[in-house]
Parts: C-alpha cells; sequence; structure tokens
C-alpha cells in the first residue's frame, strides 16, 4: 500500500519542555543535487531498469538504498512509473473475481506499491535533507499528483466492497488479532477517506486534496525563503557583545556562505535565533532578531502565507463537512488516543492555568533581576530568554555554556547506544558498506547483544547545512516485517547541530541533547518493531501515541549513569562533575511557565483554527483574538505563530494535532514513574515489559490497551504536573487516563 497512507511518516520534535526545532518539508537551495547531465532519456519514459529508482535494492542487509545513484531528474519518471505499478496492483485486487478473503485482499494490498515505497523514501529523505531549487520545481508539479494518485485507490469503489466484505464477515472472527486490527485499519482508513462518498462527492474531496497538496508545497517553500532569504548582518565587533566564541564562529562562518568575509551574518532559523536571543547584550538587536523571526511568512510580500492558510482552512473545512464530520478537529481527532477535540482541550486547558501562572512569576523574577541592574526596561518578549538565562545563573548558579562544555556529539552518540542496549539488548556497529546521501552521514548495523542476530540499520545526518529543513526528526526508509520472511528495519536520525570547527569536537546545548535522546527514541520504536504487516510496524501509531517512546526516552539523558560515563569534559577528558549535575537537576523545571505556554497557546490555536468551521479566517485576526481571550501574556509568543507554523500547514499531519507533544507527555511521566518505583531506570524488568507492550508492538493493539498491560492502570496526569512543577490542583483533568476502555472499533 502506498507508504504516505498509512505507513511512512516522519516524526518531528517538538517537544514543550526542551528548546526544540522544527520546519516544513525543506527546500533552500543547494548545491549538493547531484547534475542530471549524464542522465538517461529525460522526459522519454524511460524502461525501469534505466532509472536507479525504480530498482530493487541491493546489497547487505537484505538491501540498502542506492544513494550514489540519486539524480534528481530520475524522480518525476521514478514517480510516474511506480505510481502506474501500483495503480495496476491494485487494479488486480480490485478485480479478482474469487470472493474477497484476508489473504486475497488486504494481505494482497499489504504486497502492493513496493515500488512507490522505494521511490518515496528517496523522494522524501531529498525534500528534507538534500533540497534545492531543481527539486522544489518536481515537488511543485508532484504534489497534487501524489495526492491525485493515493484518491485513486481509496476510491476504488470495487476494491473498497472487497475490503468492506472482509471487515465484514463472520470469517474475521477466525483471524488473528493482528489481522483483524489491521481489517479495521484498512476499512477505517478508506471510509476516513471518503470511500462511502457518492460519486459527485468524491469528485469533489479529490480536487480539494489537490489544492491542498499544492497549497501545503507553497506555503513550506515560502517560510523556507524568509528562512533563508532574511537575515541580520553585523559588521561591527561592538554588535557582538555577549555572544560565546561558538555563536561568533557560526554567525562568521554564515557570513562566509552568504560571500561577506569579515562580516557576521545571523541566519534566520530557530538554532540561530534562540541563542542569540539569549546572549546577545544589544537589546536593539535582540528586538530586530525577533522581529525578523517571529514574522517568517507574515510580511506582506511575495512570500507572505497568510492567504495560504485562509484558503486551506476553507478547503480543510469543507473536506470535514463531506467525510460527515462537523470541523476538520473532529476529522483528524477521530481516529487518535484523545478522540474528540474536546477532551485534547479540556487537556490543554487544565495545563495552560498553572503554566501562565508561572510566566507571571517567572517574568515578576526577571523583571525584578532587571531593575537591580538599573535596566531601566519592561521585560518584553525579546528579553525573555535573555533575562531568563541570568536568573538561571543567579538563582541555580548553572551556567548553560559550562554544561555544554560536557556535551561532545559523539560520546552523547556512545551514551544513547549504551541505553538502547542496557533496556533492549542492542548493540550499534559502524558500518561502512552502505552508501549515504552526505558525506557527513553515517551508518551503524543494529544486532541483539546477546544472539548477534541482525536487528536493522540507523542512519545519522547530525549537522545543519544549506538545502537541509531545520528542525530534528527520524524516519524509517524501510518498515519491519515478516509477511514473506523477515524483512529488517532501516530508520534514521536527523538534526540540525552546528559542526565543530575542523579537528575540534562538536558540543551540544543540553536542549540538543534532549534532542537526540528523543529522536533515538523514535528509532528505537521503528528498531523494535515486531510484527508481521509492515503498515502496523513500528512508529506508524497514533499521532498522539506516537511522540510518547520519544519523549519518554529524553528521561535517559540526565540518569547519573549515562552522565558519568558520557558526559566528558572536551578538553580536561573528566566526567562532569556531581555538583554540576545536581544544579541541573534542581534547575529541572526552571523556566516550565515559559516552555510550556509558548508550546501550549500554538496547540490551542492550532485546535481553534480547525475548529472554526468553513469561516473565513484572517490569519492574524483570528491568532490575535483567541490569545486575547485564552489571556496570553504579553512577554512571550506562540513557539510557531500562525502564517510560519509548518507542522500544520506544510501537510495534514500535525493539524489539529500539536496537542500531540502534551498528550504523550502525560503517558511519558507517568510511565517513567513506573522505573522509578521499580528499581530505578534501568530496571530490567520493567523495560522488558515496555519493550513488549509498547516498543515491539506498533499499532497491533489499541494503544490505550497496550499502556495498561506496561503499567498495569491507566495512566494519570500528576505525574506530568509534578514534572514541570506545577501543582496538580485539579488531577480531574482530562487526558489519556480518562480514555475509553478501548476504542471498540477493532471488532
Ligand atoms: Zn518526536
Amino acid at each position: 500500500m502506498p507508504n504516505y497512507i498509512t505507513r511512512s511518516r516522519v516524526l518531528l520534535f517538538a517537544a514543550a519542555i526542551a528548546a526544540c526545532v522544527v520546519a516544513n518539508g525543506g527546500n533552500a537551495t543547494s548545491g549538493m543535487n547531484t547534475k542530471a547531465t549524464d542522465s538517461i532519456n529525460e522526459g522519454a519514459s524511460a524502461p525501469e531498469e534505466q532509472n536507479p529508482l525504480l530498482a530493487k535494492w541491493a546489497g547487505p542487509y537484505g538491501g540498502v538504498p542506492a544513494f550514489d545513484k540519486v539524480r534528481v531528474a530520475d524522480f518525476k519518471p521514478a514517480l510516474e512509473a511506480a505510481m502506474t505499478e501500483n495503480l495496476a496492483e491494485v487494479e488486480r485486487i480490485a478485480s479478482d473475481t474469487s470472493a474477497p478473503t484476508f489473504e486475497n485482499t488486504i494481505a494482497a494490498m499489504e504486497r502492493t506499491g513496493q515500488t512507490f515505497d522505494r521511490v518515496t523514501t528517496v523522494y522524501g529523505i531529498w525534500g528534507s535533507n538534500m533540497n534545492g531549487t531543481e527539486f522544489q520545481t518536481v515537488q511543485r508539479e508532484m504534489a497534487p499528483r501524489l495526492a491525485a494518485f493515493s484518491d485513486k485507490i481509496t476510491q476504488n469503489e470495487a476494491l473498497f466492497r472487497r475490503i468492506e466484505t472482509v471487515y465484514n464477515s463472520p470469517a474475521k472472527a477466525k483471524l488473528t488479532a493482528e489481522q483483524q486490527r489491521l481489517a479495521w485499519l484498512y476499512y477505517t482508513n478508506f471510509v476516513r477517506s471518503g470511500a462511502k462518498l457518492d460519486a459527485k462527492s468524491k469528485s469533489r474531496l479529490s480536487e480539494i486534496n489537490q489544492q491542498l497538496a499544492g497549497l501545503y508545497t507553497r506555503f513550506s517553500q515560502n517560510l523556507l525563503a524568509d528562512e533563508t532569504d532574511q537575515f541580520l548582518v553585523m559588521k561591527d565587533e561592538a554588535e557582538l557583545v555577549g555572544l560565546p566564541q561558538s555563536l561568533r564562529d557560526a554567525a562568521s562562518a554564515a557570513a562566509t556562505t552568504k560571500k561577506m568575509p569579515g562580516a557576521w551574518v545571523l541566519t534566520n532559523t530557530r538554532s540561530s535565533i534562540d541563542p542569540f536571543l539569549t546572549y546577545s547584550d544589544r537589546r536593539d538587536l535582540r528586538e530586530k532578531a525577533w522581529r525578523m523571526f517571529v514574522n517568517r511568512g507574515d510580511n506582506g510580500d511575495a512570500h507572505d502565507n497568510n492567504a495560504l492558510i485562509t484558503e486551506v482552512l476553507q478547503l480543510r473545512a469543507e473536506r470535514a463537512k463531506l467525510l460527515g464530520f462537523a470541523t476538520h478537529a473532529h476529522w483528524r481527532l477521530d481516529n487518535t488516543m484523545a478522540k474528540t477535540p474536546e477532551r485534547a482541550v479540556e487537556l490543554m486547558e487544565a495545563v495552560w492555568k498553572p503554566a501562565v501562572a508561572r510566566v507571571h512569576v517567572e517574568v515578576a523574577d526577571m523583571q525584578a533581576l532587571a531593575d537591580k541592574e538599573g535596566a531601566k526596561i519592561k521585560i518584553e518578549p525579546w528579553d525573555y530568554r535573555y533575562y531568563q538565562e541570568k536568573v538561571r545563573k543567579d538563582r541555580y548558579d548553572l551556567d548553560q555554556s559550562e554544561v555544554k562544555q560536557y556535551l561532545q556529539l559523539d560520546k552523547l552518540r556512545e551514551g544513547i547506544f549504551w541505553v538502547a542496549g542496557e533496556l533492549f539488548n542492542f548493540k550499534f556497529t559502524p558500518v561502512t558498506n552502505v552508501t549515504v546521501f552526505h558525506p557527513d552521514v553515517r551508518a551503524w548495523e543494529v544486532t541483539d547483544k546477546t544472539s548477534g542476530k541482525h536487528i536493522g540499520l540507523w542512519y545519522f545526518d547530525p549537522y545543519a547545512r544549506e538545502g537541509k529543513r531545520s528542525g530534528a526528526w527520524m524516519n524509517a526508509y524501510r518498515s519491519q516485517e515478516r509477511m514473506d520472511g523477515e524483512v529488517t528495519t532501516i530508520v534514521s536520525n536527523n538534526s540540525n547541530f552546528s559542526k565543530g570547527k575542523p579537528g575540534e569536537p562538536t558540543l551540544v546545548s543540553w536542549d540538543d541533547a534532549t534532542t537526540m535522546f528523543h529522536e533515538f527514541g523514535h528509532a528505537l520504536h521503528g528498531l523494535s518493531s515486531n510484527v508481521t504487516y509492515p503498515t502496523l510496524a513500528g512508529t506508524a501509531v497514533a499521532r498522539d501515541y506516537v511522540e510518547f517512546p520519544s519523549q519518554l526516552l529524553e528521561h535517559w539523558l540526565s540518569t547519573p549513569e549515562v552522565l558519568q560515563r558520557f558526559a566528558i569534559h572536551y578538553q580536561t577528558g573528566k566526567a562532569i562533575p556531581p555538583a554540576l549535575v545536581e544544579k541541573i537537576k534542581r534547575a529541572s523545571t526552571f523556566n516550565q511557565g515559559f516552555a510550556t505556554t509558548e508550546y501550549l497557546s500554538s496547540a490551542l490555536v492550532d485546535m481553534k483554527l480547525h475548529l472554526a468551521g468553513s469561516q473565513k479566517i484572517d490569519p492574524d485576526a483570528f491568532e490575535k483574538k483567541t490569545l486575547t481571550e485564552l489571556g496570553m501574556p504579553g512577554e512571550l509568543v506562540m513557539r510557531h505563530r500562525t502564517p510560519q507554523f509548518g507542522h500544520i500547514f506544510s501537510s495534514d499531519s500535525y493539524s489539529a494535532g500539536y496537542y500531540s507533544y502534551l498528550w504523550s507527555d502525560v503517558l511519558t511521566a507517568d510511565a517513567f514513574g513506573a522505573f522509578v518505583e521499580g528499581a530505578g531506570p534501568y530496571d530490567a524488568k520493567v523495560a522488558a515489559r515496555l519493550r513488549k507492550n509498547i516498543f515491539s508492538v506498533g499499532n497491533t493493539v489499541d494503544p490505550a490497551a497496550g499502556y495498561r498491560e506496561f503499567r498495569g492502570r491507566d495512566p494519570q496526569i500528576e505525574a506530568l504536573m509534578r514534572k514541570r512543577g506545577f501543582m496538580a490542583k485539579d488531577s480531574k483533568a482530562g487526558g489519556p487516563g480518562q480514555s475509553k476502555k478501548s476504542d471498540g472499533k477493532q471488532n
């Protein structure tokens, strides 16, 4: 089955706690794309064997992507050929004259689209990691066509009748539990995609999907243009006052890239802006940088996203109505753990109040410090990170740049491997017998520590560069399955760390280290997969459940076992001193007002935009009105303002779904409690339960049921409130704990 319908997903990092990232399907210019000059008959329909993208993956480990053979010019003909092949495969199933069975319909569908999966996997990697103007042209043309292709399958009436027959057949009771769940999932996904609509509605639905695909591409390309084309140039060293050496080096390197040697350039991405706002003593420049960043996509110019958003929201509202749902939010949440927008909103509002109350305390602390310094200012949004850092130093004697000297990227990578060994008995061995798409990328083989059995491959693309979208994410190049023999998985982690100078180790911040553990949590979720059918494998779970394994892994960074072994000073080689660890621990709930409020304001605006129905929305006005009603403190802004909210406007995937991080974090905080109540973070019995019921099951079980098996009860919200340092006054607050027994739809 085409992988973007159900299977493949790119998992972004946007945890509410750590300073993080995320952009949309990136684009930006790049010189990395292979030239197409020596290419095959361009434009003509090349025979399959001539287009390397269509070839089966060859080589070790059951085959690996041939990254060395990728040419951008091959994408379009490869996608076209793969779509044609996939439609023919599906048509064979749909027109089968024998009675529909699980095997000849659902299992048969699982075997379709293998070429398409391979091509779109590499296409997705080029979209995120290797983007450039040539590729963007392909994207603009192919996005609507891929949407239409997907609709052709879900709107195939004969096919749907067969799926429906299998789903409603009494014979279903004889299938395995996994097969029954797969039949339920196929049926549900097809119905959700409009399989039951009449011909006229189906045709309108497909039009909407194609228009949306085009708008998503334009939204992403606009945002990337503002992140690439806008920057702050500094020519006088006095403008750098307050900045640590690593930021000065990065600004100098950026200036060289922009052909302005001798100057310093502040690029318009979060990984540049946040540290600048934290350290720059120049309040005027902080304000300038802040305005540039929060106005991405909102400048009233050719790259302004407001009109696009109005159109997206109206099309989404119309589509939801066509599909029989009150709003886009109701449609999106129907197949999640939360089930309804109301339950998601209930949880968000319960956390919102204490978070805002905490912001007021934080602002008062910062104002007092500014007054004491005689700054004669009122705290504004461009002052928040700056004074927050001063308060942190003042109160906890904790200096982030001191911590950073103990956080070497390579050592942390060894640390996450070690954790995977302790929890899941995994062993990571570097390999060089596979090709990579950029010299910075490396690959490791994952085996079982005891038996040596091959488990999968892990690719790691750690550094920022032009043509790579910002943020951090995981994706699966191939899902684990064993329908026709064991197929092992290939997963990757991607991030945007600033590479150290040649010969020097790359040092990362505590937040970056947290991101690394987060993404690795997604990778372990994929690597632990132990299912039969690819559609149910690994991370292909409900959107508001998928951030649970990843956010859980973040907890292992601060364990003494990891810090003593792997937080090693880059010059002295000494482990991080216990006194510094103690300071990190004491400061762990510091600034949670800011982090939670900037996240939640985005999540609430996302949900309210998608609950608003078909009214014509002016995004800026709607955002302003919603924030006023919520009582948003004036000293900070949404983590992602509407015109730059790539999560929700570069595709459907996180739309009406940004709440997922909080929902999952209720599970995360509660689940870590199982280790704390046991023998600690490395309790082997708890880890075994975690693997058995959470990490290995993919989407073969209902998530609430899987959680209950692991924890022995439903999750409780108190652990989250404690973790963030909020008093759990209202423990009746929604969240996963109040979930119904089961989703009841699998029968
Ligand atoms: Zn994530």
